[in-house]
């Protein structure tokens, strides 16, 4: 077989064409366990997805086969901006030049520090890592350390990284003991909060929850304010410390924090993916009260303090604001969500919308299995727009009106393509 053309050739020895994206996956699954693993595989996707690209420019990326998508995943979160954002990368470039990992960080840790906590509104200290989990995981630390206790309750489903006591029950290579501290209540449901603070007993260390639900393979839910504020009077009643986890949806919804419109600070904010614009870097922001125990426990790695990724934070929290980002995002993002409703009527499907528009997600009436889903998003990825079937989506400052415009021609085209595979609903 040729590993290096667009040419394989069968067993047989006839020839048959085919794509750089095959070859690449062909050669990964020789070298890579399962050919790719993680939240980007896309082996559990339709082949009409790609698995490899090339490069991204502003709302758009383009594939090894030379594929162009309208792109509303935004590598799951981190591109914010858009791709390959020249403030971001001018940033970083004249960082990198200076050297990429020092003895020490950069003037920028310092800096950056001072922006979080003057932007995010309970934060007066912050710490870095590089993934999300880095954060989750030094949040929980330090929930434990102030007050020497072991819970920690999350919401049943909720995804909170890999961190074993955050992991499914069930998880392969994940032990009981791993986690034995971990308890279970359902979102927006005070009632099993109460349930699952009543298990803990005198032993709770740290609630952590996601600003909206969502979690995979469902419609989204925002949080209801009863809720919010539920969560954070349960904390302070049992000193419980209460961590938000804005992996996914810190800067795109509220700079100052994801519950701040609702009137709720928490004491711990976890952050990763859009804070650099895809660059590698997750911080961990913090209430006064928590500072001395941030300052005890174990938080280090060779890559943390490298200052280019700091750079990209810094030029990306600042363009965010000087453009109004989040603004745009939103104004974008319900723009095509009614888009989708008005499509998806006038095909004659039943559709749920849902999501803060800088998040959105759209699924079929009566599809438990998915499979409008996958047909449709399918569809839009042969079209060349790229959603994702059963996780919810999001938007960057780049996606302007002739870009909704342009994807909503062709998500157009995939709802009048479902019709002719499925019929109307
Ligand atoms: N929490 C949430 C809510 C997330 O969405 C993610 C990433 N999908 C994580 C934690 C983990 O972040 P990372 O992948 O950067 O480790």
């Amino acid at each position: 077989m040729e590993e290096n053309g667009a040419v394989r050739r069968t067993d047989d020895g006839t020839a048959a064409v085919t794509s750089v994206d095959e070859t690449l996956r062909a050669r990964a699954s020789r070298v890579v366990p399962g050919g790719m693993y993680g939240h980007l595989n896309a082996a559990e996707l339709p082949r009409v997805f790609p698995q490899f690209y090339v490069s991204g420019e502003g709302c758009r990326i383009l594939d090894v086969d030379g594929n162009e998508y309208i792109d509303f995943m935004c590598s799951w979160g981190p591109i914010v901006l858009g791709h390959n954002h020249p403030a971001v990368e001018a940033a970083v470039a004249a960082e990198t030049l200076r050297g990429v990992c020092l003895n020490g960080p950069g003037e920028v840790l310092v800096e950056l520090a001072e922006l979080l906590t003057a932007e995010v509104t309970h934060a007066e200290w912050a710490m870095f890592g590089k993934n999300g989990t880095d954060a989750t995981n030094m949040g929980l630390r330090i929930a434990r350390a102030a007050t020497g206790h072991s819970k920690v309750l999350i919401a049943r489903r909720a995804y909170h990284g890999i961190g074993t006591w955050s992991l499914p029950p069930g998880s392969d290579g994940v032990t009981e003991a791993d986690r034995a501290d971990t308890i279970y209540f359902e979102y927006n449901d005070l009632d099993s909060l109460d349930a699952a603070i009543a298990e803990a007993g005198d032993d709770i260390a740290a609630v952590i929850v996601t600003p909206i639900r969502h979690e995979v393979h469902r419609d989204l839910d925002l949080a209801t304010p009863e809720f919010a504020a539920g969560v954070r009077s349960r904390c302070d009643a049992t000193g419980a410390q209460l961590m938000i986890d804005d992996i996914r949806c810190g800067f795109r919804m509220d700079l100052a924090g994801s519950w701040e419109g609702l009137g709720i600070r928490p004491d711990l904010t976890a952050y990763s993916k859009a804070l650099a614009n895809g660059h590698p870097l997750a911080a961990l922001v913090g209430s006064e009260h928590l500072r001395e125990a941030a300052g005890r426990i174990t938080a280090t790695g060779s890559f943390w303090f490298a200052a280019p990724p700091m750079a990209a934070a810094i030029a990306t929290i600042q363009t965010l604001k000087a453009e109004d980002g989040i603004a745009r995002m939103a104004a974008s993002g319900l723009k095509f969500q009614q888009g989708l409703r008005d499509q998806a009527k006038s095909h004659g499907f039943e559709v749920s919308v849902t999501g803060p528009p800088q998040l959105p997600f759209m699924s079929f009436a009566a599809d438990a299995s998915e499979e409008k889903a996958f047909a449709w998003t399918s569809e839009c990825a042969a079209r060349g727009v790229y959603l994702h079937p059963f996780h919810n989506w999001f938007l960057n400052a780049a996606h302007d009106e002739p870009a909704i415009d342009d994807a909503l021609a062709r998500t157009d085209a995939a709802f009048a393509a479902l019709r002719t595979g499925f019929g109307s609903d």
